[in-house]
């Protein structure tokens, strides 16, 4: 078997052909630093390569010291999540060259499963933005067009995926970073019931809605990630002290295709405005495919969705505002202008206007009018309210329905700069995928066609702890359209 060929397996038989001894973890390991080597000049997906590290921990496999679903399969890590010794900036210039004293707890359980990390994917700075334009060290390219988007916050880690760079990825979901780049490179991205991962160890953007979760090339290595990384954490106070619900299966299960009893909602308010026209073809054709896999079709009226994009843009950026306090000069990373001369306050000013990009700054300053006494009952307040509304919309959706669908973004990847010069047309690539947050339950991305020969997601959200429904639907719908790969580069 060639270098090439042990990239493009799935993560689930890598993991059987390490576990057969059919091939070395070290081999695995080697073949993806090689065409992370060959490849990521022109891709960027990732900041930072722990060859080292990675290789290490694919020895402790080969040794047998650690057996497992995933053991010796290697994974990629958004640089938002904390690695014990290996550089996390965030994507930040304020983070440059911080090791961070400890690992997050995903990553503790990657370790503990025996998964070598090959390294940091790049991102928006701080996890906010839709198309990786607004990292500090440089956009990343979109493997099915390098002139394009590769989706955001997370689009290093799905871009890491389409390249072949790597089997697994983490992202994380404030608002659609895990989703919307995984539709948008035609890879697979789960964002769990929110609590179901653990936060701990993950740079905070906005505490409320941030939830780590699995990305891949197919629902079932997708699956197999989630029930590495997911589970209660005491170290964690939102963390979910419940079993974590039975992924694997369901994605097992929906293989078989057959989906007769299963309710699928189409949410009115998603099905025609904004969205390109092939978007919703694609859309359309794969609803007719799962009808013939026996789902029935139910349209479901969500009212309130059209008010999730504003309620996030002040509820996230609130939180973002609190959170970024920390990033001071004091603690972390960078810091400018101590000279011995200047004052506490004009070395923290100094290091937070050098630190921070356009877009960061943006939040923290839309956050901290939003929180202030005067204005706090008719921004916060009134988002917080329809935030509650949200929740029931999505709760009384799912008295009528077993999961939700919907196109994962309105539209395919872009070309660089075509959504920068105003905020508002970036913040539109989340149109779909922020309600979920704002509910807190759990939706997954998963390929459904091209249009104009750039990939298509489609959505499934389900109610919160009924992970495993959405991963059921999303093998079925696998089946039924396969999967889609890039260009060679
Ligand atoms: N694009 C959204 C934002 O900019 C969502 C980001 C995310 O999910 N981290 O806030």
């Amino acid at each position: 078997m060639t270098v090439t060929d042990l990239t493009r397996l799935s993560a689930a038989s890598l993991a059987s052909k390490i576990a057969s001894k059919e091939v070395s973890a070290v081999e695995v390991t080697t073949a993806h630093l090689d065409r992370i080597a060959a490849v990521d000049e022109r891709v960027h997906a990732f900041l930072h390569v722990d060859r080292e590290g990675a290789l290490a921990a694919a020895r402790k496999v080969d040794n047998g010291e650690i057996t497992g679903p995933l053991a010796g399969v290697p994974i990629a890590v958004k640089d938002v999540v904390t690695t014990k010794g290996v550089p996390t900036t965030a994507a930040s210039k304020i983070l440059e060259g911080w090791k961070p004293p400890y690992d997050a707890t995903i990553v503790e359980r990657l370790k503990q499963a025996g998964m070598p990390i090959l390294g940091k994917t790049n991102m928006d700075e701080f996890a906010m933005g839709s198309s990786t334009e607004y990292s500090a060290y440089g956009a990343t390219n979109n493997p099915w067009d390098l002139g394009r988007i590769p989706g955001g916050s997370g689009g290093g880690s799905s871009a890491a995926l389409a390249a072949f760079e790597a089997p697994l990825a983490i992202g994380t979901d404030t608002g659609g970073s895990i989703r919307q780049p995984g539709a948008v490179t035609g890879t697979v991205g789960a964002k769990p019931t929110y609590g179901g991962t653990s936060r701990y160890g993950l740079i905070a953007f906005s505490s409320s809605l941030d939830t780590p979760g699995p990305c891949g090339r197919t629902v079932e290595d997708t699956a197999l990630l989630h029930s590495v990384m997911a589970g209660y954490d005491p170290r964690d106070s939102t963390s979910i002290n419940a079993p974590v619900p039975d992924v694997v299966k369901a994605a097992r299960l929906g293989k078989n295709g057959d989906l007769s009893g299963v309710k699928l909602g189409v949410v009115k308010e998603f099905a025609g405005d904004g969205s390109e026209p092939g978007v919703l073809s694609s859309f359309h054709e794969s609803l007719e495919k799962l009808v013939k896999l026996g789902a029935e079709i139910v349209e479901v009226s969500c009212p309130n969705f059209q008010y999730a994009l504003p309620a996030y843009y002040l509820i996230a950026p609130s939180e973002a505002s609190s959170n970024l306090a920390r990033f001071d000069g004091v603690r972390y990373g960078l810091r400018e202008g101590d000279d011995g001369n200047r004052s506490l306050e004009e070395v923290m000013s100094l290091t937070r206007e050098a630190g921070f990009g356009a877009e960061v700054k943006r939040r923290i300053i839309i956050g901290t009018y939003a929180l202030s006494s005067g204005y706090y009952d008719a921004y916060y307040g009134q988002a917080q309210k329809v935030r509650t509304l949200i929740t029931r919309d999505f709760q009384s959706a799912f008295e009528r329905v077993d999961v939700l669908v919907s196109p994962t973004t309105p539209f395919v990847a872009f070309p660089f700069g075509s959504r920068t010069s105003d905020p508002y047309q970036m913040y539109l690539a989340d149109l779909f995928t922020i309600p979920t947050n704002l509910y807190g339950g759990p939706a997954i991305s998963v390929p459904c066609g091209l249009s104009e020969g750039l990939p298509v997601g489609f959505q499934i959200m389900a109610p919160t702890m009924a992970d495993d429904r959405m991963y059921r639907v999303a093998a079925a719908l696998e089946s039924a359209v396969g999967s889609f790969t890039p260009p060679e580069l």
